[in-house]
């Protein structure tokens, strides 16, 4: 049994809360945007912590009538291994995010809302509903558009010595298995000239 996977609908009618940690290593997302220098023991661990809060109140439609609506409110948290774009080092950000949601029973529902920067997010709940996907989407979400440290700091110690979770750049095979799309479209162009030739 998934421990993720909720009736959305019942956890919010029943106003149920349930928590718990997740390792970065668990969320095939947020691993892409670890930097290739940290090494697997740096992401291992890291973990987020989550914790989904189910609700249920009566609302007032646009048109002024009352209706019963549901609640998701979902907070996540944890260190996250970025690379500072300022300079090129791997380094954790806190992230941190609320978010509450209100859930609608379909695609049709969501889109028939009002697009009111005031109104919550709808989020489409399912008798099946998988939390730690949208912990990770929280998670992506939270991330920041320019990662870089508060300070850099001027030499970065535990990069030479492959301390704090961090292991020696390793050379990188890239470029022998994957030619870049640039390469591959400046050899079609040569090609007819060759012939030409
Ligand atoms: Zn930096």
């Amino acid at each position: 049994m998934n421990e993720y996977i909720v009736d959305l609908f019942e956890f919010a009618r029943t106003g149920r809360v349930a928590e718990g940690d997740v390792q970065l290593a668990a969320l095939p997302r947020m691993v892409t945007e670890v930097p290739a220098e940290v090494s697997e023991a740096g992401r291992t661990q890291s973990v987020f912590h989550w914790r989904a809060e189910g609700s249920e109140k009566q609302v007032l439609r646009a048109d002024g009538s009352p209706t019963v609506a549901q609640f998701l409110t979902l907070t996540v948290e944890g260190p996250m291994w970025l690379e500072c774009q300022r300079c090129l080092t791997p380094y954790q950000e806190p992230l941190d995010s609320e978010t509450t949601f209100e859930i609608v029973r379909d695609d049709a529902a969501a889109e028939a809302r009002p697009l009111d920067e005031d109104e919550l997010e709808a989020l489409v709940g399912s008798k099946h509903f998988d939390l730690r996907e949208l912990v990770e989407e929280e998670l992506l979400l939270a991330l920041p558009i320019v990662p870089k440290h508060e300070v850099c700091p001027s030499v970065h110690d535990s990069l030479a010595t492959g301390s704090d979770g961090l292991a020696e750049p390793a050379p990188e095979p890239e470029e022998e298995d994957k030619p870049s799309p640039f390469a591959a479209l400046a050899a079609l162009k040569r090609s007819p000239d060759k012939d030409g030739k």
